[in-house]
């Protein structure tokens, strides 16, 4: 999955801006290449998990519509955690299965990773991201 440097930075600024919270958001992209940041609300507004705001997210995905662009997938951040899945991202997983988790760790304060999986009845296999 193609994505530029200035897209994950973008996912790293919200994740930082969103502090002590997790942040949440879609991405939009076309053909293998991921291509716009959109940031929504977390509406369970805590550290320990996202929540897509309903409201957000109708938003977001009528823009992409608008611009041609598909959903490409679903950002959030670990403010304390190494970016890898957890049990509750596995299981809000099985709502929607086709998307592309992006998960933006903000453990080591000085050096963010942002790593992206597919999560497909329960099991988790990490995407490489060719950042271009
Ligand atoms: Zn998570």
């Amino acid at each position: 999955m193609r994505v530029s440097c200035d897209l994950l930075d973008e996912i790293v600024a919200h994740s930082r801006d969103d502090l002590p919270n997790e942040c949440c958001g879609l991405v939009g992209g076309t053909d293998g290449e991921l291509t716009s940041v959109h940031r929504a609300r977390n509406a369970a507004a805590t550290w320990l998990r996202y929540e897509l705001h309903p409201t957000d997210q109708l938003r977001i995905m009528n823009r992409l519509e608008d611009d041609g662009q598909d959903l490409a997938g679903i950002y959030h951040s670990h403010t304390k955690s190494e970016a890898y899945p957890s049990q509750t991202d596995i299981n809000l997983a099985e709502a929607w299965p086709e998307q592309l988790y992006l998960i933006c760790s903000l453990a080591d304060d000085a050096n963010p990773v942002v790593r992206a999986f597919e999560i497909r009845d329960g099991a988790v296999e990490e995407v490489d991201l060719d950042v271009v």
